[in-house]
């Protein structure tokens, strides 16, 4: 539905914010652009909408390639991290304005603009104006503008920054729901790994202008391919501990672990662990890192604790989520033992696949 080709996108001064990219984006699809402060998700999204021309590289959009065609002929609609609403017009009007500018008449499209208020729970606000409007329903208006002309395309751009941290969560619920019943193809923005991975069919997690890796939540949960994906996605960090494959297993932080298959003697490994697949014991074994607890963090029903490892490869910082009343106290002396089938085994920083 959406393929980019060799897509670059270089700015005065030499910054490379979208650096020859290739990526292809199913009909239908709920697509993520996930990355770090900087990394080019915005570039890329605009140079989809037609808002940036590209350096070099082809947009298509269905059968067409639109890499020269200005944002209005793309059927493409932009919702903004700001909404950029009209503050002068209420909101049907602000829900009309795209219907307008295609010359549909009057009253067909503020027939239109009703319906689609209607969708998002807009009708009572429809005579208000934007500044008359919580972020909530500011937000809501914004995609109802974007709603109401059917594009081909949705291009959201950091859509539920603006709101609350409870309302952020009510907002994801209710646009992945949209967005099934409209089943309308839609790239999103966003540096919120969380949000990614509850909303996203797939998701592209990109570092300085460049793909890192494309896959669905689980995929790049559970199966990061590189270290960059793997401390970036998850809301604790994965522990990523360096390491050497020796004749008798993985020796890491300390412990020795049963060998990688595809890892051969004497190379140097890190080792990816979730803190969710980390118990702690208190006494000494071969299969875990030993450690000082240095601190101990409330996550509601779990804990997640630090443990401060001396090995003789380095000092480490090793976490684990334990149960409530499992915790140790902090300065106690304890074992985090990996459970070993769910580690992930990085060489040169790319996930090694037995
Ligand atoms: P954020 O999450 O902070 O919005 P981002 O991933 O969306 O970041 P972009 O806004 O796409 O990143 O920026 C990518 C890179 O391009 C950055 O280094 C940025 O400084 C640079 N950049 C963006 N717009 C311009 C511009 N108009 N002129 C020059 N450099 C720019």
């Amino acid at each position: 539905m959406i393929s980019l080709h060799g897509l670059t996108k270089e700015f005065p001064g030499g910054v490379r914010a979208v650096d020859g990219l290739d990526l292809a984006i199913a009909d239908g699809e709920f697509f993520a652009l996930l990355g770090p402060s900087g990394c080019g998700k915005t570039t890329l999204l605009r140079t989809i909408a037609g808002l940036e021309a590209p350096t070099s590289g082809r947009v298509v959009i269905g059968d067409a390639d639109v890499t020269a065609l200005p944002p209005g002929r793309r059927d493409v609609a932009m919702v903004f991290q700001d909404y950029a609403l009209f503050p002068h017009m209420d909101v049907t009007a602000n829900i009309a304005y795209p219907l307008r500018v295609k010359k549909v008449p009057r009253a067909e499209r503020e027939a239109k603009a009703a319906e689609t208020a209607a969708r998002l729970s807009l009708s009572e606000l429809l005579a208000r104006r934007p500044a008359q409007l919580s972020g909530g329903q500011q937000q809501r208006v914004a995609l109802a503008r974007a709603i109401a002309c059917h594009p081909a395309v949705f291009l959201f751009d950091e859509p539920l920054s603006n709101l609350d941290a409870r309302m952020r969560l009510e907002a994801r619920t209710f646009l992945k729901r949209l967005q099934r019943e409209l089943a309308v193809t839609t790239v999103f923005v966003t540096h919120d790994q969380g949000e990614a991975l509850a909303m996203a069919d797939r998701i592209a997690v990109m570092s300085a202008g460049r793909i890192m890796q494309v896959g669905t939540p689980s995929e790049v949960f559970q199966r990061p391919a590189n270290t960059f994906v793997a401390s970036f996605i998850g809301s604790t960090p994965m522990n990523l501990l360096p390491g050497v494959a020796e004749d008798d297993g993985l020796h890491v932080a300390g412990a020795v672990l049963p060998p990688a298959p595809g890892v051969a003697g004497g190379e140097e490994i890190v080792y990816g662990l979730r803190p969710e697949y980390m118990d702690l014991a208190d006494a000494a074994r071969k299969d875990a890192f030993a450690g000082q607890v240095s601190v101990v963090e409330n996550l509601g029903t779990s804990f997640l604790v630090t443990l401060e490892v001396t090995s003789p490869s380095g000092d480490h910082l090793v976490q684990a989520v334990v149960p409530e009343d499992a915790e140790p106290p902090p300065g106690a002396r304890a074992w985090a033992v990996p459970r070993h089938p769910r580690a992930l085994v990085y060489r040169h920083g790319a996930l090694v696949v037995p």
